[in-house]
This record gives C-alpha cells, structure tokens and sequence, in this order.
C-alpha cells in the first residue's frame, strides 16, 4: 500500500509537524494539527473508477487516509454507511429531497467508530502505549472497543451521568474507566493533568490529529454516493463539530484532486438549548465560541461547552453559507419518534435533533423544497 500523507500542518499558524511520532497540538499556538497529503501526486494517479473494485468501507478511501502501512489497520467491519432517501418524511414537510446519512451501522454504535478505528490505527502503527480520552459517552465506547482489538490499554474519563450503555460497554471491552464529577471538559483537563505522569497518549478529538480524518470519510462516502455531486444542504449535529471539520476537509481535498467542483452544501450546525455555544458565536458574529455554563441536555453527544476546534467550525459554517440553530430537548424527544414511525429508522437524541431543526429551518427560509439535504443520524438508539 503506497501512501501519500507528507505532513502535519497547524490549522491557524501552518506550522509544519513530521508524522512519524505522535503529536498532539500545535506547539506554538495549542491549535488542531491537520494530517496533509501528495495531492499533486494523487491528482495525477487516483481516479474514482478505482473504487468500484474496493471493499464497501471507509478503507476504500486509503490514498487520502493516513495511515502508511496496511498491517496496522484496526478495523472490526467499518461498513459504508447507507445514504437513504426519506421520501415519505420528506413528502409530510414538502422536500422531496430530504436524505438521511444513517450512521447508526458502524462498529459500535456511532460514527465514533470513524474517528477512533483512525485513531487506534494510527496509534499501533507509531507504538503509542497508552491511550487517554475524555468523553461524552460514544468516543469512549469506540475507543474501548478499537484499543481492545489493538492491544493498546484504554484509560477513560467521562461524566458520571454518561448513558450507562456507553460506561457498560466500555467496562465490557476491558476499559480503565473513571466516572467524574463533570462534563467533557472536566473530563479532558484530568487527562491533561496526568497524561505526562502516567504515560498516557491524549486522544481528545482535535487535540489528536487522526480522528478527524477517520470523520473526514463521512464527506468521501456522500460525494461518492451521490455520484460526486454535494447535496445543497447537510444538516449536523454539533458537539466537538469532528465532522463539520472533517467533511469541509474531505471536500477540499476532493476538489484539489479534481474529483468533485467548487460547490459546497450549506453547513448547519444543531445544538441543544442547554448548550450552544455555536449556535451563541454564530448569531453574535464571533470567530470563537465561550465556554457554556451549566451545559444540560439529554443528547449526551451535544453536551461539549467548549470545542477547541470553535473557529474551524464557525470559519465552516461561515464559508459554506449556512448557520447555526438550536433546538429543545422537548422537541428532541418529540423528534425521536418522527423517523422511527416514517423512515424506520431508530434515532439517537442526536439524531433525531436534525429532524428538530428542519420546521424552523424551513419557516424560516434557511432551507427550501428545491434543496437537497443531508441529515446525519449518528449513533443508534440506546435504552
Ligand atoms: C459525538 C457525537 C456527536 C457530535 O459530533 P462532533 O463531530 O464531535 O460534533 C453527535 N452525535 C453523536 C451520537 C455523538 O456521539
């Protein structure tokens, strides 16, 4: 297998990292590194038609992954996910082009799975011993999971009112975990603490430059399953905001090798009420977001106050044309029972916030019958 990846570069002040040792953040500005490819080399030799021999996985894209050498790929069936038009959802709300990305097929659970079979992977091949994550609850199920497959000890920190089906899964698969006093955040500054005692790797999405190029395959699969033309509209909800970042990757890179064109579908950010602060800089005009007191809402997956990766996802939102919105957990749970009885598909709190978003978004003008849009259901439904 012949890779491509050169470097890592800072997002904000391009400083250049090698990628032969584990890196964290930026040195110099503490900002989210970004793995960088021979696109030149790739326009020149990887066409779309190379693709139609390949496994149905995200490894299919593995030119424009970064992991160098085969062998250290983790992978327990990362299944493309189906891309399904839901026609008779979107004939109740007048958009005959209404698509659900179901992400709920992965490994796992989640498209945590994404983030984390890149980031395990990337792990074994460098020999990292020892993997730390904060979590909101799926990233610590993927990770358990895919270090279990590697043979690397997982060490997990996450809020004491996770689903239990996440702190149970992560037990199961052998996991040290460690219920905290907290949110996300609480949880990442414990591991920022003691990583250096300990010996720990930091594995918090964005401060690890992988995760993002596993979540980066979710915009692969989408331009290859919608023939390599991007829908108008992708509706997403926003924690860490991986994904939005990831996919504004993917399509970049995409256009740099000359796959798809210049357009890109609006952005739309979804948060909860109880925590916003995407939606809060968003509608203030801010390139950064503060951090959310007091952070409530039952879709565990949105319950991130802080994101170091702010400004790549406003900058996103920003560039793309789209916004940000957010919606109640009461409208959630209503939600939650929208797609299950339409579509059949069962829905995460997460999820089923996408569906939320789109009756206001459509009273208020955001999105139009005519669009194509993309909502992304990211995890399965857990009691
Ligand atoms: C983590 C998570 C999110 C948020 O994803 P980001 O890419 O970090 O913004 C959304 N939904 C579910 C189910 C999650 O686990």
């Amino acid at each position: 297998m012949k890779h491509y990846l050169q470097h890592l570069e800072c997002s904000k002040c391009k400083e250049i990292y090698p990628h032969d040792k584990p890196q964290n953040v930026c040195h110099s500005c503490g900002k989210p590194l970004f793995a960088c490819y021979n696109l030149d080399e790739l326009t020149n030799t990887w066409k779309p038609d190379s693709l139609l021999t390949r496994e149905p996985s995200f490894w299919r894209y593995h030119e424009l992954l970064p992991i160098c050498n085969k062998a250290n790929i983790v992978s327990i069936g990362e299944t493309m996910t189906p891309l399904i038009h839901a026609k008779r959802l979107g004939s109740q709300l007048s958009l005959p082009e209404l698509w659900i990305k179901d992400e709920s097929r992965l490994p796992t659970g989640s498209f945590k799975a994404r983030g984390l079979a890149m980031a395990v992977s990337k792990a074994k091949e460098l020999g990292t011993k020892n993997l730390a994550i904060p979590s909101a609850g799926n990233a610590a199920t993927a990770l358990s999971v895919y270090a279990a497959c590697a043979g690397i000890p997982a060490h997990i920190f996450m809020p004491k009112d996770t689903p239990s089906f996440n702190i149970k899964t992560c037990q199961l698969a052998g996991a040290n975990v460690t219920l905290i006093d907290g949110l996300i955040t609480d949880a990442g500054k414990i591991v920022a603490k003691r990583k250096e005692v300990e010996g720990w790797f930091d594995v918090s999405t964005l401060k690890e430059p992988y995760r993002v190029e596993g979540k980066k395959t979710m915009g692969f699969e989408l331009a290859e399953q919608l023939s390599w033309k991007l829908p108008d509209v992708i509706i997403y909800p926003t924690g860490g905001g991986t994904g939005i970042v990831g996919m504004w990757k993917a399509f970049n890179e995409l256009e740099a090798i000359g796959w798809i064109g210049k357009k890109r579908p609006r952005f739309i950010s979804v948060q909860a009420t109880g925590c916003a602060p995407i939606v809060k800089a968003w509608e203030e005009d801010n390139q950064t977001a503060e951090p959310w007191e007091n952070a409530h809402t039952l879709a565990s997956g949105l319950r991130v106050p802080q994101a170091i990766g702010d400004f790549l996802i406003l900058e996103t939102i920003r560039k793309s044309k789209g916004t940000a919105i957010a919606v109640s957990d009461d409208a959630i749970l209503k939600a939650r029972q929208v797609l299950p009885t339409t579509e059949g598909i069962l829905t995460c709190p997460e999820g089923a916030a996408t569906v939320a978003a789109l009756k206001p978004l459509l009273e208020n003008g955001t999105i139009k019958p005519s669009d194509q849009i993309v909502l992304f259901n990211t995890g399965g439904f857990q009691a």
